[in-house]
């Protein structure tokens, strides 16, 4: 007599349908003869009793029948009687469940489906290239020329990878192999096309079949005025040539705007400072201040502007990406104290300072008076 089938899967004669399910499954991972590949032999053995001991306690009615009789009915005495053959097929349908995930656990047919295969034709990669640009480049806008290595189409056989098409005469066409071992119907990609199931009769000697070399990239991207940090652009079609003429990938720009000296981005808007002679901002005028698109901008400051003021300059800051109107620029007042002035200019600060009365400085003179109640 066999073996016992609840020893042969390490379980006890109470358990449940899913229990029997859990350990058959843990064991035939275990004895997967991938998985044991310096003791083959022995593996496909162990894995043949637990296929056999799952075939019957996996399926309800011939469990019952192997409680009562010591058999399953399918190769015991019981082989000739009607209604058990149903009860078998039935058992095996949900055995190639089981055999679905330890499979796929195993790279085999499974994971067929996430290939495309048609012709051989591959889409080619996307490719991610990082350009730098300086602020005024992003607010004006530029046409870059970037050059890289990459996969590109073979000039030899345009890209088609060579003449004519054959059946692959390993797999016949299927892109696969199955092969029995032990219980299990094993498929594996075909190693010859490569899951293809066709070859190229006589395939190009530049790029030995597969349409593409490595090439250096010279691709001139339109970037559109007001880009942004971190922007993506796509170029389409510019990335990695296609396998065997298939269809390019794109090639992705990514935006990285260098820091500017003077000023500052935030969003749409620019901001910057300015310095200003303590006499403009006594006496007020025009002063001068550099546009991002480097002209300059007379701007009219008012008499007794005050440091750190913020003077707002509309639509001179950054274009805004696809429109046709502009951020604003943001001016902060930057008040600069003379140094190293003479004695004669020292006698007329003195003067001027003398005549100045406290009015005329009322954040000072508020400041005075607090300290002054504090201490009285
Ligand atoms: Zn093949
Ligand atoms: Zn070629």
């Amino acid at each position: 007599m066999a073996k016992d089938f609840y020893d042969t899967l390490g379980i006890s004669k109470t358990a449940t349908q899913d229990e029997i399910k859990a350990a058959y499954k843990k064991m035939a991972i275990k004895y997967h003869p991938d998985r044991n590949q310096d003791k083959k032999e022995e593996s496909e053995k162990k894995m043949k009793e637990i296929n056999e001991a799952y075939d019957t306690l996996g399926d309800p009615n011939k469990r019952q029948n192997y409680d009562r009789f010591g058999s399953s009915g399918q190769n015991g005495g019981f082989g000739g009687q009607g209604g058990f053959s149903g009860g078998f097929n039935q058992g095996f349908s949900g055995f190639e469940d089981i055999f679905e995930d330890i499979n796929s656990m195993f790279g085999g047919a499974s994971s067929r489906s996430r290939r495309e295969r048609s012709d051989g034709r591959q889409k080619g990669s996307d490719l991610r290239y990082t350009v730098k640009l300086t602020l005024k480049e992003a607010y004006l806008g530029i046409k870059k020329n970037i050059s890289f290595k990459a996969l590109g189409k073979c000039d030899q056989c345009n890209g088609k990878g060579g003449e004519g098409v054959i059946t692959c005469n390993e797999c016949n066409g299927a892109g696969t192999i199955r092969y029995q071992q032990g219980f299990f119907i094993v498929e594996n990609t075909c190693p010859k096309c490569r899951g293809d199931g066709i070859m190229i009769k006589n395939p190009c000697r530049s790029c030995k079949g597969s349409g593409r070399k490595e090439k250096e990239f010279n691709i001139t991207v339109d970037i559109p005025r007001g880009v942004s940090d971190s922007d993506n652009i796509r170029v389409s079609q510019s990335g990695e040539a296609g396998i065997r003429g298939g269809q390019s990938g794109d090639l992705f720009v990514a935006i990285k705007i260098t820091e500017d000296d003077f000023f500052r981005r935030d969003g749409d808007n620019l901001i910057c400072d300015i310095p200003v002679k303590f006499t403009r901002a006594i006496l007020g005028g025009e002063i001068a201040i550099p546009l991002i698109d480097g002209t300059i901008h007379k701007l009219n400051i008012s008499e007794g502007i005050q440091n750190g003021d913020r003077i707002k300059v509309s639509s001179k800051g950054m274009p805004r990406y696809n429109s046709n109107n502009f951020g604003d620029l943001f001016i902060y007042i930057k008040i600069e104290t003379p140094i190293n002035l003479s004695k004669d200019q020292k006698r007329i600060v003195e003067e001027l300072d003398r005549s100045i009365d406290d009015k005329m400085n009322p954040k000072t003179n508020n400041f005075i008076n607090k300290i002054k109640s504090l201490f009285n």
